[in-house]
């Protein structure tokens, strides 16, 4: 069978960079990866190509030497022997590090490494801003009580596991690949249950809703994700229990927009306070405070509040809050307003004045 192109195999441009290379392989990775595919031959293979290509385009002289030459390219089906992958969490912790730089994940020795939980917690802006403690509530799967965990009927043991020789993981090799994976059989846990535990149906775990304090950081912003380590899935036969990963979103706010470190807003100021200047009442995260309005302001002016926007997460320090100034043109006016408008006209004179093209370009730049 000809080798496909490797760009093609990762699904990516010729000129992907390094993130993209990375992100493209890791989601494909994850779907083909024999461990989560145990029955499917061509997974498998699907997986080692995607590899190989990977493990080409990644290395930035083997890309240049594949770009030039193609799959007859010398050199860049490196090193000697083969490539032990092994299970799918060592695998994406060896190339991608932990996937949230959690703690280094304890080595699988047998039984069954709990599973890593995801909750999504929602909070405010102003929670963000200031941090917060928040109490969840997770449905995590934990020992069954009945059996403590083994899956099997009290009284009764389970059986080593034929397929891989209680060894909980099979080989997979094929040409300079060699992969080990977790057995299909008995899950990696390298023993098989025959008489099944009544109180969780030889699963090992059951479902209880437990709670966790969360502390949010000051700063904190959406997609961040908190990690609670060994709060997550209970782990079985002496492996280690999984992480609680608390992603945060931050919903959003009927006043402020959050930019960075920086929190905007908008206030509408009359006419005469805009001509006059003002003092003005604004909004902030941490209550309303006083600013003062220039004489002369005109809309789309903004205002700096130092120190209003939002925390750094680590060090010190705050971002600032940006006020943009609209200025209201009044449109239902009685008799009177209109009179003592008219004069005013009178007295500015009504002069149309072009403006230079500097302006047109600065207000472009706003608009961006
Ligand atoms: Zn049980
Ligand atoms: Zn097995």
């Amino acid at each position: 069978m000809p080798k496909r192109d490797y760009y093609e195999v990762l699904g990516v441009g010729r000129d992907a960079a390094p993130d993209a290379l990375k992100k493209a392989y890791r989601k494909l990775a994850m779907k083909f990866h024999p461990d989560q595919n145990p029955d499917d031959v061509s997974a498998a293979e699907k997986f080692k190509e995607l590899t190989e290509a990977f493990q080409v385009l990644s290395d930035p002289d083997k890309r240049m030497r594949y770009d030039r030459f193609g799959h007859d390219a010398p050199g860049i089906h490196g090193g000697p022997g083969a490539v032990d992958i092994g299970s799918m969490a060592d695998f994406f912790d060896s190339i991608f590090g932990s996937v949230f730089g959690g703690a280094p994940r304890a080595r699988r020795r047998g039984g069954h490494p709990g599973r890593d939980l995801q909750y999504d917690l929602t909070i405010t802006l102003e929670q963000a801003v200031s941090g917060t403690d928040v109490r969840v509530t997770i449905p995590r799967p934990v020992r069954c009580d009945t059996c403590q965990g083994s899956g099997t009927a009290p009284g009764t043991a389970p059986d080593k596991c034929g397929r891989c020789s209680g060894t909980g993981t099979v080989r997979l090799e094929s040409g300079i690949f060699a992969m080990s994976a977790t057995c299909p059989s008995c899950g990696g846990a390298g023993e098989v249950v025959r008489n099944r535990c009544p109180g969780c149906d030889g699963r090992g775990l059951s479902v209880k809703d437990q709670q966790f304090e969360v502390g949010i950081p000051a700063g904190a912003d959406d997609g961040a994700v908190k990690i609670i380590p060994g709060a997550g899935e209970q782990g079985r036969g002496g492996a280690p229990d999984g992480d609680l990963h608390i992603v945060i979103h931050v919903q959003d706010h009927p006043i402020f927009m959050r930019r960075g470190m920086n929190l905007l807003c908008a206030i509408k100021v009359g006419f005469p306070q805009a001509v006059l200047g003002a003092e003005v009442d604004v909004p902030t995260v941490d209550g309303p405070v006083k600013m003062r309005i220039k004489p002369g302001t005109e809309s789309g002016q903004t205002y700096r509040l130092k120190g209003k926007g939002v925390p750094m997460l680590r060090g010190s320090g705050r971002g600032d809050e940006l006020v943009r100034v609209e200025v209201d043109i009044p449109r239902k006016l009685t008799a009177r307003q209109k009179e003592l408008v008219a004069e005013l006209g009178k007295e500015l004179g009504t002069e149309i004045e072009t403006r230079p093209r500097t302006f047109i370009e600065k207000l472009k730049d706003l608009l961006e």
